[in-house]
């Protein structure tokens, strides 16, 4: 039942840069995995969504403060979160990865000691990374979008970043000059979230419209786009 949400338009908050799950093209149109899943969604159920990229932390705040109706931006389904959000059901599953420059000397987290890690404000991956810092004794610096917290560590000045798998793997292969060096840790799936109690036609028509999607084998062409067919 989409009579709740038909002919409605919400607003959806994202990330800036998050590929292959938001970015913009060279046309500058926002386009990713998330981004053809919202509007495909959108589509099937009847309703409009105008997307902003706010970038991860601020459209997470957005949402806390009610500026917003949603956010998809990769974000993780985590136990705090669920304090805050209601979650649509999990439609991609990720866990967090440390990532170096491959011509340094730095290839595991025992190799942090007395260095700086860049992490992003606001995301599982900094979560991990101050959850282990005492224990690695590294120091942090935090930037507010993925591509920049890459560049201090592809320029040396911070020894490692935390990113999501997915992201930091299809960075790699687009050319970003990091590499991978740990196995994913706290693995928590991706999902679209709502503030607590609030647009709960909007989640149960995306879980509906996402069920939907997968069972038709649309879900699977979305991500077969970005990533290729042997994931
Ligand atoms: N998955 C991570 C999180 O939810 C990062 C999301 C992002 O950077 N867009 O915190």
């Amino acid at each position: 039942d989409n009579s709740k949400v038909k002919g409605k338009t919400f607003t959806i908050g994202t990330d800036v840069t998050f590929p292959p799950f938001e970015f913009a093209n060279k046309k500058n149109k926002y386009v990713g995995i998330d981004m053809d899943l919202i509007r495909a969604i959108a589509q099937e159920q009847g309703f409009k969504v105008k997307v902003k990229a706010l970038g991860f932390n601020a459209a997470v705040q957005s949402l806390e403060s009610g500026q917003i109706d949603g956010v998809i931006a990769g974000m993780s389904i985590t136990p705090e979160r669920k304090a805050q959000f209601d979650f649509s059901s999990p439609y991609y599953s990720s866990g967090v990865v440390m990532a170096v420059n491959p011509k340094g000397n730095v290839k595991s987290l025992k190799d942090l000691k007395g260095k700086k890690v860049a992490i992003k404000t606001g995301t599982a991956g900094a979560d991990y990374a101050n959850s282990i810092k005492k224990k690695y004794g590294f120091k942090t610096v935090t930037f507010d979008d993925s591509n920049n917290m890459y560049q201090d560590v592809i320029t040396g000045n911070s020894a490692a970043c935390f990113e999501d798998q997915p992201v930091m793997q299809y960075a790699i292969k687009q050319g970003t000059k990091l590499k991978i060096v740990t196995n994913p840790a706290e693995s928590g799936a991706y999902g679209f979230a709502v503030k607590k109690g609030k647009n709960q036609a909007l989640l149960s028509a995306f879980n509906t419209g996402l069920k939907d999607l997968k069972a038709s084998g649309a879900y699977d062409d979305i991500v077969a786009k970005y990533l290729g067919t042997d994931q």
